[in-house]
Formats: C-alpha cells, sequence, structure tokens
C-alpha cells in the first residue's frame, strides 16, 4: 500500500515534470491584433491564449485569418471588441457623441479647438458611449452585427464601456465618467444633452444586452481607473477628489455585483498596483462601498506580468474636438 502509494506520487511529480514547461507557457494571454499573428509574431504564436483587437480599422477577413492560423497551433482565441470609439457612429450620429460641456481645462492640450457659441456644441470625437439610451442600442446594434461576422470565441472582453477621455474637461484621458458633465461656462452657456441618460447601470445592462450576441462566450467587462492626483494630468482640475471617483464607484459597483471576472486597463506597469488596489477597495463619500476579490481582476499591461494580460499592440484612444451644429 505504502509503496503504491510512493509510486503514485513519483509518477504524480514526472507528470508534473513533463507538463510544467508547456503549462507555464500556456498560462501566457496576450492581447494583439491580426496582422501580429498573420506575421507570425513569436510573441503571440507562443501564448497559450490569445486576445485579438476588434476595432473599426481590424478587417473581419484579416481576424478570420488569425483565428485559423492561431487554430492550427491549438492556440484559444478571444475577442477584445472596441465599444465607445466608433468613427462609424460618430459620423453617422454626431448628435450621441460625448460632449465636452465642463471644466475647460482641456483647451491648453487643444489651444486651437473651436469655440462653441449658444446653440452649438463640443463633441469628443469619434466617441459615442453607451450611457445614453440611444448610444447604448446604436452600439449594442453595431457589435451584435460585428459578433455575427466574426468566428466564435470563448471569451469576448468589452472595451470603453464607460465615457469618453477627458470627460470632465480636464484634459486627462483617464477622466471617464461623464458623456455630458454640464458647467455653465462661456463655452456652453446652456446644457445641449447628447441622448436620454441611463444613469450607473448602462455598463451592466449593456453587458446583459450583447449576451445574445456572444453565442456563448463569457463576456468580460474592461474597466479603467479614473485619475490620480499623482498623474498631474487634471490641469488644475481637483477632480479625482471631486465628482470623478464617486461616479466611477457607482457604475462600477452594478457592474461588480453581476460579472464574476473583469479586466482592468492599466496600459503602464508602474500603474498595475496602484489602480487595482483602487478598484478592489471603493470607500468614497456619496458613493457606494466596494470591496472585491482582488483575484476577480485581470490587469491588461504593457509588459509580461504574472495573472496579466500582456498588450501587444496599440488600443486607439485619441479624440478631436469638434464642433456640433
Ligand atoms: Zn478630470
Ligand atoms: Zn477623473
Ligand atoms: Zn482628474
Amino acid at each position: 500500500m505504502r509503496s503504491s502509494r510512493r509510486s503514485a506520487l513519483w509518477l504524480l511529480f514526472a507528470l508534473a515534470a513533463c507538463v510544467a514547461p508547456r503549462e507555464r507557457r500556456h498560462a501566457r494571454v496576450v492581447l494583439c491584433d491580426a496582422g501580429q499573428v498573420l506575421a507570425g509574431d513569436e510573441r503571440a504564436l507562443a501564448a497559450g491564449r490569445v486576445v485579438l483587437r476588434v476595432e473599426e480599422r481590424d478587417s473581419d477577413r484579416d481576424l478570420e485569418a488569425a483565428v485559423a492560423t492561431l487554430a492550427r497551433l491549438g492556440i484559444p482565441h478571444a475577442w477584445w471588441l472596441e465599444v465607445a470609439r466608433s468613427p462609424s457612429l460618430a459620423d453617422a450620429h454626431p448628435e450621441h457623441m460625448a460632449s465636452l460641456q465642463g471644466h475647460d481645462e482641456w483647451r491648453v492640450l487643444a489651444p486651437d479647438a473651436p469655440r462653441a457659441a449658444d446653440g452649438s456644441v463640443l463633441k469628443v470625437h469619434p466617441w459615442v458611449p453607451l450611457t445614453t439610451a440611444e448610444g447604448f442600442e446604436l452600439q449594442r446594434a453595431r457589435l451584435a452585427a460585428r459578433l455575427a461576422a466574426l468566428p466564435p470565441a470563448d471569451e469576448v472582453y468589452l472595451a470603453d464601456l464607460q465615457g469618453a477621455p477627458s470627460a470632465c474637461g480636464c484634459g486627462h484621458p483617464r477622466c471617464r465618467w461623464a458623456t455630458d458633465y454640464f458647467l455653465a461656462t462661456p463655452d456652453s452657456p446652456r446644457a445641449i444633452s447628447s441622448g436620454t441618460p441611463l444613469g450607473p447601470e448602462a455598463a451592466a445592462r449593456f453587458v446583459a444586452a450583447l449576451r445574445p450576441a456572444a453565442r456563448g462566450a463569457t463576456l468580460i467587462p474592461v474597466w479603467m481607473a479614473e485619475c490620480d492626483e499623482a498623474d498631474e494630468l487634471c490641469h488644475g482640475v481637483p477632480c479625482f477628489a471631486g465628482a470623478c471617483w464617486p461616479a466611477l464607484a457607482r457604475q462600477w459597483a452594478p457592474l461588480v455585483a453581476e460579472n464574476e471576472r473583469l479586466a482592468v486597463l492599466v496600459l503602464e506597469p508602474a500603474r498595475v498596483e496602484r489602480e487595482l488596489a483602487a478598484l478592489v477597495h471603493l470607500e468614497r463619500p456619496n458613493s457606494p462601498p466596494i470591496a472585491l476579490d482582488r483575484t476577480r481582476l485581470v490587469p491588461v499591461v504593457a509588459a509580461e506580468l504574472p495573472g496579466a494580460i500582456q498588450l501587444l499592440t496599440d488600443l486607439e484612444q485619441s479624440f478631436d474636438v469638434r464642433l456640433w451644429r
């Protein structure tokens, strides 16, 4: 009995030794574009799982070919679906683009940007967030059609379920909580809405609304933490201490309640611990307290870190300010 247990143990160790390098290799998850897979990028072809970027610039044909290449190598794929940033919707429905009607400190970054007179509004092109009922339905229909045109995957990441960059007008690209932040300024003397506000449940409802189009895939919301004082990118607006974090908490709470796994778009390796810590334990005035297990969050970062998705490509996050009407 004792000897058979010993040999069983030995067999287990031998097996573990055999599979360990392969398992380690297979644990690595990368986020890349179809072109990298098709060009034979070793970092993608040696990964255990490849998350493929699906932005409007990525063609279905290339994505399909990339999936076929990965399938031949036995590498499972997932989709990284860009939600809010959509040039096609922005051009077809400019009224539903996010607006800049808050602080105007962003102007130091774009001194030549137009000025809005009464009756017109500055828009954040090409961002059409799902935080209004109109943007929600446009994005749901667009992404359901996109998923139907692509081969199935077992996981679909949903990126940019928040507002547009510089949402409060401070100029920080991580301020994402608002679609319309109405402050009366000389530039926006009266509020011009981008649509019917859906409130803090919008992102969670969007994930649920896209589920029928996901063909059984697990949907994984991707979130971005708000601005940090240490960034010094808010150009003097104290938004990190004001509206940003309570607003984020109100939107983050329903997502956390309804989705087991969540990805966090961190980008810079030096920010990982700070941003994850900020999202797992949130207690701010005027907002719901949030406490969740750190292991539910997967950081997306431009470096190879244990437990993270390694970002190998660029994600379009830019915007330009345009006058509408
Ligand atoms: Zn801000
Ligand atoms: Zn902010
Ligand atoms: Zn800020």
